[in-house]
């Protein structure tokens, strides 16, 4: 069969299967940028390679997805960070500044300046294997500048460092002085509107939080983003339980992300909906949260586990996700095939992407990240060892 690209001597996490799908002895072929097999070199039938690449024994797993960022923001934070080490409490700066500052800063700046810097941050991400990584508005809270943030995420997918899936964060925070009903009838529903009819996002998410919105305005702005065809996505029991995890399963959420407050009837209500749990380790550490996820819980009532960077100003300035497993299986207990999955196949699950990104099968997009590791564990197991030695993006 004749094939552009063979990947031989290498050692597969498939992510087939429940666990990690490891073949040892494994090798992939790929046409027009899909794998056409992926599996063991002893059965694979005798390609015609254009390209052969000699893996020399390293590992390859899918393209990691980082299915939850806000990578594309005006200004930065240490400020507030600082403040926060001082004794601050989060919800205080969220009212005085927090995301407000990061507004004014994200209102402020172009469409061109707010894609060069997130390519900085983009470039970095990808040096982790990442090939995928969601990228959220949310900072603009007028039309204009919201539109503005998804436009510069497409041009940040254009730059081909890695595949984007923009997602339209349409009730992020109040700006100071607006009613929750005025932002939704003037900001957030018109903004649904326009993001619908230029394909600028895919999915809708909302905060809920007594600090963000209620969950009457997020069922409102979930109705309106279900009618229009686009999928939702909730910010949930981070601080508190809010129900998040049970609207967002009513809403057949693709994802609740954070969760660490949420209630055991929510989650099995996740489960039965197959709403993904998406796990924020880097926003539990900096905001120095005491309450991890209950991932019991979640294991119990077979909850889909994603994990992902949050990448943000205010309370997750991080661009590794290598980093982002290292911190869930160490702070919140998660094994190594739960993190390893929940960077691949069940990230593709969080995003609606599964048929295309997230497993090594055939059909399959050629997105690989080929890892200079003994084992598995060694890519949760090791703090910022950088062992990617080479990531395909397809095209
Ligand atoms: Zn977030």
């Amino acid at each position: 069969m004749r094939v552009d690209r063979v990947w031989r001597k290498a050692r597969l996490m498939t992510m087939r299967g429940t666990d990690l799908g490891v073949v040892e002895h494994g090798l992939l072929a790929a046409r027009d940028g899909r794998l056409v097999y992926a599996g063991s070199a002893d059965a694979a039938p005798a390609f015609d390679a254009a390209e052969t690449i000699d893996c020399a024994e390293r590992w390859i797993t899918p393209g990691l997805i980082d299915c939850h960022t806000h990578l594309v923001f005006g200004g930065e934070r240490a400020a507030e960070w600082q403040a926060r080490l001082a004794g601050v409490p989060y919800a205080t700066l969220a009212e005085t500044g927090g995301i407000r500052a990061t507004v004014a800063a994200t209102r402020a700046a172009s469409e061109a300046e707010l894609t060069a810097a997130a390519r900085t941050r983009l470039a970095r991400m990808a040096e982790d294997g990442v090939t995928t990584v969601e990228v959220k508005s949310g900072y603009g809270l007028e039309v204009a500048a919201e539109l503005r943030q998804l436009r510069a995420a497409r041009a940040l997918g254009e730059t081909g460092l890695a595949r984007i899936v923009p997602t339209l964060l349409a009730a992020h925070a109040l700006p100071a002085g607006v009613t929750e009903a005025d932002y939704l009838d003037q900001v957030a529903l018109p903004l649904l509107r326009a993001v619908a009819a230029e394909g600028l996002a895919s999915a809708v998410d909302a905060f809920l939080e007594p600090i963000a919105f209620s969950a009457a305005s997020v069922r409102r702005l979930f109705a309106e983003a279900t009618r229009l065809g686009l999928r939702v996505k909730l910010h949930a029991d981070q601080l508190s339980d809010g129900g998040g995890a049970a609207l967002a399963a009513e809403c057949a959420a693709l994802s609740a992300d954070h969760l660490e407050y949420a209630a055991e009837a929510g989650l099995a209500a996740m489960a039965r909906a197959g709403t993904v749990a998406v796990l924020l380790p880097g926003a539990f550490l900096t905001l120095r949260e005491t309450k991890p996820p209950p991932l019991a819980w979640m294991r119990a009532h077979g909850v889909r586990m994603a994990v992902a960077t949050d990448c943000n100003p205010g309370s997750s300035p991080m661009v590794s996700l290598l980093a982002a497993l290292v911190l869930a299986t160490n702070l919140f207990g998660m094994t190594v095939p739960e993190a390893l999955r929940g960077v691949t196949v069940d990230a593709a699950a969080a995003l609606g992407l599964g048929h295309d990104i997230g497993t090594l099968a055939p059909g399959q997009r050629a997105d690989l990240a080929i890892w200079s590791i003994e084992q598995p564990a060694d890519l949760a197991y090791w703090i910022g060892a950088r062992p990617l030695w080479r990531r395909e993006l397809s095209a």
